[in-house]
């Protein structure tokens, strides 16, 4: 039978992820799920347990949506927190509800190429080991590529002089990626890219607004779920800074995790699990580089960010910065999100003309 393989989204990210499964599975069909819209995370609700976190919602609806577009091989990941548990519970909600699939779980704690390797064995890739490793080189460099690509676009995109010239050369710069086979074809790209988004032009004052967005992982690196913050932010000529990516949750911060929690300085003396701690430890570093605000964004109940939250009102207080607090489920209003971010820029404004 014809292996269609899926996962679910997460901001770009589907980008290399397709091209790291057509460079492995080269006889079997690729399908990200379809984009994610607010049926998707209606599917997702409703099938959810009510009390769980949004991603995991998010998650199952992408799911949902590729096996009934014919997917039959899911890929879930798993790491601390919760999202350990987000696979087994997420195959038996969708075995119950009566779909026939095979489900790879990928548990954080278990990754190495070796152990990626056995698992796409089992799904069936026939490349070798020491192809499979190329490619997965391959993959992290474009991973990191994008990330700091966006990391660009997100401090200029809100002082463009030419409007969506950011936005357009973005999508001409995933959609080239997507045709990458090689890492001296990335390398060309990366180059050809990154000096097409410098030549951008834009207007930017010196002491424009900057505003750092510190919080849980998946409702920072998903625009859809924080209801594209970024974006609106950005109309507001505002510069945003965000540290979350994947390259810093598979690399830089296990390497970086000490230094992580003595930057946190006396607001935390202890770690307090998955993004919490860098939350503390953002949010101070931020507000001594003389940002002008944070907004600090968080699934509903999730209790990582919810023992961040006194520490960031602690640094708030001692470093006059203005925080902002979303916390995001199924229910979230659009316009009150909207709203608040625009008395949130209406304040920093007033705050900047003394
Ligand atoms: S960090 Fe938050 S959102 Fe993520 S799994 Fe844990 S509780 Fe859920």
């Amino acid at each position: 039978m014809e292996k269609i393989i899926s996962f679910p989204h997460m901001g770009n990210y589907f980008v290399p992820v397709e091209a790291l499964l057509r460079l492995i599975f080269p006889g079997h069909k690729v399908l990200p799920a379809p984009a994610i819209t607010k049926k998707t995370l209606e599917l997702g609700s409703k099938h959810s347990p009510d009390f769980v976190c949004v991603p995991f919602k998010y998650n199952l609806g992408n799911y949902i949506e590729a096996l009934e577009k014919g997917a039959n091989v899911l890929i879930q990941a798993g790491g601390g927190c919760r999202y350990g548990y987000y696979a087994e519970i997420q195959e038996q909600i969708l075995r119950d509800m009566g779909y026939e699939f095979q489900f790879i779980k990928l548990l954080s704690d278990k990754i190495n190429p070796i152990s990626l390797y056995k698992t796409v064995r089992e799904i069936g890739t026939p490349i070798s080991f020491h192809k499979f490793l190329g490619h997965l080189v391959l993959i992290i460099k474009m991973v990191r590529i994008i990330d700091d690509t966006e990391a660009f676009i997100r401090e200029n995109i809100g002082f463009e002089t030419e409007e969506n010239s950011f936005r357009d050369l973005h999508r001409e710069f995933l959609n080239r990626l997507k045709t990458v086979t090689a890492l001296s074809e990335l390398n060309t790209v990366h180059r050809e890219y990154d000096k097409r988004f410098r030549e951008l032009s834009i207007n930017k004052p010196e002491n424009c607004l900057k505003v750092g967005l510190v919080g849980e992982l998946y409702t920072l690196m998903e625009p859809f779920s924080n209801f594209f913050i970024e974006k609106e932010l950005a109309k507001n000529n505002i510069q945003v800074s965000r540290y979350i990516t994947v390259t810093f949750l598979l690399f830089d911060k296990f390497r970086r995790r000490k230094q992580i929690l003595k930057g946190a300085g006396k607001y935390l003396k202890y770690e307090i699990g998955a993004d919490g701690t860098d939350s503390v430890e953002r949010g101070r570093t931020l507000a001594k580089m003389g940002y002008d605000g944070l907004i600090h964004i968080k699934p509903f109940g999730c209790m990582p960010e919810v023992n961040a939250m006194p520490m960031l009102q602690n640094i708030s207080k001692d470093f006059k910065i203005p925080v902002l607090y979303f916390s995001f489920d199924s229910q979230t209003s659009e316009t009150g999100v909207k709203t608040r971010l625009e008395a949130f820029h209406d304040m920093l404004t007033m705050r900047k003309d003394g």
